[in-house]
């Protein structure tokens, strides 16, 4: 993808790196050290107040290392002065950029195709951990959207998880990754995520799931509208760039990391959808670039 001209969005909390010092909890170093006992202490308290609920956190891909307990959490005091908007390193400018195109390609195509403006999402950069408005974030989860804050979160270092545990690799794998968060966002914003949070609340478990699926290949397909509206505006898709994004897809389905993990795939178990609806709800939107070609609630065979 040819991202170094997207510029940088103004959204972007970089929150990597903190933890050190400003609130005396005492992280060693700042960095990857080991765990002190305040570490440990606060762990456990964040851990057991804010838990993690489920059902209110959108993840895109987070059950890529699901399973795996993160090596170590820092949650550290988050100070706005601390933050900066304007990463300098290859990710954060990466990420940065992807979703300044977002935010250009959305302020114009949710207008045209739904009548409703388009109010950016904030992306917040983390490693290790931190805080949402959905409890505490793990990079063990992957990136996810928390519809509560409205916030993406994105733990770099998850690029490098996808190549060296899926071999998914290339910026547009990645960017299909953020471009799926920013689509959980639209969902919210046009008031799809509170509908169906409603009806998961009042429905069984395969019910729910089955809820969820319709919910992440949603968020497939208006990533494939946003590349479609982006390379038409911006010429920005290279070759080869439909492929990445597809092997992306092919890879989280939840038929692939459930026989991964366990050697079978249980269909009812599903929440993100099989590695095929996922490539094909991709491409759906790809192809059409209209919001509208995204209704999978409506679609009668998946
Ligand atoms: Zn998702």
């Amino acid at each position: 993808m040819r991202w170094q001209d997207f510029g940088s969005s103004d959204n972007v909390e970089d929150r990597r790196g903190e933890g050190g010092g400003g609130g005396g909890f005492g992280f060693p170093g700042g960095g990857a050290g080991g765990l002190g006992i305040g570490t440990i202490v606060i762990l456990c308290i964040i851990g057991w107040v804010t838990g993690i609920n489920p059902a209110i956190l959108i993840g895109g891909a987070e059950q890529m290392t699901g399973g795996r307990e993160p090596q170590q959490e820092r949650v550290g005091p988050q100070t706005r002065s601390q933050r900066s908007n304007k990463p300098t390193d290859e990710n954060g400018r990466f990420a940065s950029a992807i979703l300044k195109n977002t935010e250009d390609v959305w302020s114009q195509v949710l207008p045209n195709q739904t009548g409703k403006q388009y109010r950016p999402t904030t992306m917040v950069l983390y490693t290790g951990g931190t805080r949402s408005g959905c409890g505490s974030a793990k990079a063990a989860m992957g990136p996810f959207y928390c519809p509560l804050d409205k916030k993406v979160y994105l733990d770099t270092s998850f690029f490098k998880e996808m190549e060296r545990k899926f071999g998914v690799k290339g910026d547009f794998a990645y960017a299909y990754v953020i471009a799926h968060e920013v689509g959980h966002h639209i969902q919210g914003e046009l008031g799809i995520l509170g509908k169906v949070q409603s009806r998961q609340q009042a429905a069984g478990q395969v019910e729910g799931n089955r809820l969820s699926v319709r919910v992440e290949l949603m968020a497939d397909c208006l990533a494939g509208v946003w590349a479609k509206n982006s390379n038409d505006k911006y010429n920005s898709l290279e070759q080869g760039d439909i492929e990445e994004a597809m092997q992306a897809a092919s890879a989280i389905g939840d038929d692939k990391l459930q026989e991964q993990s366990q050697g079978y795939a249980v269909p009812d178990s599903f929440t993100h959808g099989s590695s095929a609806q996922r490539m094909r709800w991709f491409m759906t939107g790809y192809k059409s670039g209209q919001t509208r070609s995204c209704d999978t609630f409506r679609a009668a065979a998946n």
